[in-house]
């Protein structure tokens, strides 16, 4: 499956309200919130678990990494952005960052 073909079928599930920017905002909240979701089960697996994954937390982070991709998905859509495009140019932007010894340090485009 490429990224447009999982975008595709992520749009299928995608509630959609009367107002488009209503859309735009709950999906890119919706990728915050999914994020601070993935972090709260990792807080939680070093706070109280000194580092150990079981099955059950490596399954809850999945999910919940599944949730970002799906609202990063969605939400790239609804700016006109293809996921195969958006994910080709990250990889060419970090190995460029690699390539000119940049990967450190701060900026967007540096
Ligand atoms: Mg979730």
């Amino acid at each position: 499956m490429t990224f447009d073909e999982y975008q595709e079928k992520a749009l299928t599930t995608a509630l959609r309200h009367e107002m488009p920017l209503m859309d735009k905002t709950i999906w890119a909240m919706g990728v915050a919130g999914e994020a601070g979701e993935v972090v709260e089960k990792w807080k939680k697996i070093v706070a109280y678990k000194e580092g150990k994954i079981s099955e059950e937390d490596m399954m809850g982070l999945a999910k919940e990494l599944g949730d970002v991709v799906w609202y990063v998905a969605v939400f790239a859509h609804s700016l006109g952005l293809s996921f195969d495009a958006i994910m080709q140019q990250n990889l060419h932007k970090l190995a460029d960052r690699k390539k000119r010894g940049t990967t450190k340090g701060e900026g967007d485009n540096r």
